[in-house]
């Protein structure tokens, strides 16, 4: 049995193009009468199709639309296709030639499975779910990875932000070799993976995101390329990622800041470990100091004009449209103090994750704190989340992490 759904008039011109969420208010009926969370088929008011979805009057966001071609045969085989497409978008990185093996698989709606993300580290893959349409079929999604992948383990959570709202368990779940299993939670042991030549170890349990922040790969990367006898400051380092590849590329200091004790613990932890796998030299440790504190505080006490190289990856300021005025003005103020901290010449790579924040206000915001700091900023490039991490077109909201790399002079 399929639902049919139709859409109040005026309300379906998104959903024409390409839009996947629909909100209850965009209802105009639904037949048979709601039972049950199920598959359906999307009309505008004047009968025209629009596209197939998953109703649930249980979710936030009511309709999940899938495909937006009638033919396609709703059920859980066209789910396990649309993942299974989602993982082999990806073949590139499970090449030879891959430079890392933490890989996100599928980025929810931008992969075209609503509430769905999928990080494959090395051989286990982590799923984060936040929405009930996904929670329903993660049977499948094992299937799939199991199918693809044969990983040594599946360990299943739900998102924070999302779960209560979609009523969804917080429980996390294991599986192996595609079947439920109980595990000890406290005795799984760290997974290590490589990023361009670095090692990391990412918690199986604990840890922000799903252990690791794969979207800033490229971006940690790229800044090798300016770190060389730097005098570097990672704000909001978390476990230091930005940290190693500095250290890697022959920072002569790092000093990284991150709210978190556990995540600087840790990051000490891998500079370690890197040093006895001789990706970076042996005496890095002395080349780093850790704060733990509030980073917009901490940063004014730094010294003016010391750092060549700063790093600016404050967590996601402007949770929502409402709240973009007050982060505004704290991406302003911390990039305004970072300006005052580098010298002339000096390098800022400066970060937004916040989805709400428009590319076009992220570089305003820039120039704003520049004119403030009485310095000039040129900016040599602008960037964006991983590659695996794809922004679709027709659903802004999957373009969230804005990068600008910026030269300032005073
Ligand atoms: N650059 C990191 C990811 C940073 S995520 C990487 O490449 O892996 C954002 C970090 O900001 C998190 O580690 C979080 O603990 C930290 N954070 C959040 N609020 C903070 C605050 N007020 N001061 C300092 N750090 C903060």
């Amino acid at each position: 049995m399929e639902y049919k759904v139709t859409i109040k008039n005026g309300k379906e011109k998104q959903l024409l193009n390409h839009h996947p969420w629909v909100f209850s208010g965009a209802i105009e009926n639904i037949t048979p009468e709601y039972a049950e969370a199920g598959f359906a088929s999307v009309y505008t008011s004047e009968g025209r199709f629009i596209a197939k979805g998953y109703y649930d009057e249980k979710s936030h966001i009511i309709l999940h639309l899938l495909s937006w071609n009638e033919k396609d045969v709703m059920g859980e085989e066209f789910i396990k296709k649309l993942f299974k497409e989602s993982i082999l978008r990806r073949s590139e990185f499970f090449s030879e030639a891959s430079t890392t093996n933490a890989i996100r698989l599928c980025h929810s709606e931008a992969d075209f499975i609503p509430g769905l993300v999928a990080d494959a580290y090395a051989s286990r893959v982590k799923l984060v779910i936040s929405s009930r349409f996904a929670y329903s079929f993660l049977q499948s999604f094992v299937d799939v990875i199991e199918a693809l992948l044969k990983p040594s383990l599946i360990i299943a959570t739900t998102d924070k932000e999302y779960a209560s709202a979609e009523g969804l368990s917080e429980k996390i779940r294991f599986f192996k070799s595609g079947k439920e299993v109980k595990l000890d939670e406290g005795k799984i042991e760290p997974v290590r993976i490589l990023e361009g030549g670095i090692y990391y170890e990412i918690p199986a349990l604990r840890g922000q995101k799903s252990g690791f922040y794969i979207d800033q790969r490229e971006n940690r990367i790229l800044s090798e390329r300016y770190a060389k006898d730097k005098v570097c400051l990672d704000v909001c380092s978390y476990t230091g990622g930005f940290t190693l590849h500095l250290l890697k590329a022959g920072a002569k200091k790092v000093k990284a800041i991150d709210s978190s004790e556990s995540a600087l613990r840790h990051l000490l932890f891998q500079v370690h470990l890197n040093e006895e796998k001789k990706t970076i030299k042996e005496d890095s440790r002395d080349k780093v100091e850790i704060l733990s504190g509030d980073a917009f505080e901490l940063i004014r006490a730094e010294e003016r004009n010391k750092y060549d190289l700063i790093i600016l990856d404050p967590p996601k300021l402007a949770k929502t449209k409402g709240k973009l005025e007050d982060a505004l003005r704290a991406y302003k103020d911390l990039n305004r103090v970072a300006m005052e901290k580098i010298k002339n010449g000096g390098i800022i790579f400066t970060f937004s994750c916040s989805a709400a924040l428009k590319p076009e206000d992220f570089k305003k915001m820039v120039s704003w704190s520049a004119k403030d700091a009485k310095v000039e900023a040129q900016i040599l490039r602008v960037l964006s989340q991983s590659e695996d991490h794809p922004i679709r077109a027709s659903f802004p909201e999957s373009e969230y992490l804005k990068g600008l790399v910026i030269r300032i002079i005073k």
